[in-house]
């Protein structure tokens, strides 16, 4: 494998050596792999609890990169958008098995195709691992329409 170390100490990367609450902004910013994953719809059951996720990504996804249209604002545009901090990811079970910051919470190395191992997102793109790859617009369906797009229960 080729690609950057982004050495903190000298000898392991920054995101095996520091926990998610001692990472620097660019270091947490610089973890997320942009996959957009953290973004599809999801149901939850108000008695029990269960959570489903929906093949449809939030309507201010673009998912012709799988970046955020209101990345600045999102929290105030939508009010089920959440803010990712590390107590966040402690606490939200749906973030995707690849998602690095649920990787590195539970100690697991990053996917082999993460943009900070591979220096770009080339083989990310490649792996078909991001929304652009996997989601319907949310722009098309009614929230109502929601049930019909269930992919998994976590
Ligand atoms: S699932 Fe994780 S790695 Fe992917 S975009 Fe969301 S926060 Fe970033």
């Amino acid at each position: 494998m080729t690609g950057k170390k982004n050495e903190s100490d000298g000898n392991a990367p920054f995101w095996e050596s520091a926990p998610l609450s001692r990472m620097t902004r660019k270091q947490w910013e610089s973890l997320c792999d942009g996959c957009g994953l953290c973004c599809m719809e999801k149901l939850e059951d108000a008695e029990t609890g269960a959570i489903y996720v929906t093949s449809v990504a939030c309507q201010y996804l673009d998912l012709s990169n799988s970046r955020c249209r209101v990345y600045e604002t999102r929290t105030y545009i939508n009010d089920v958008c959440i803010e990712l901090t590390p107590e966040a990811v402690a606490k939200y079970r749906w973030l995707p098995e690849t998602c690095a910051y649920r990787r590195v919470l539970e100690g697991r190395p990053l996917p082999e195709w993460h943009p900070l191992l591979c220096g770009s997102a080339k083989m990310m793109k490649k792996a078909g691992v991001t929304a652009c790859d996997q989601a319907i617009s949310g722009e098309s369906i009614h929230p109502d329409d929601l049930h019909h797009f269930i992919e998994y229960e976590v």
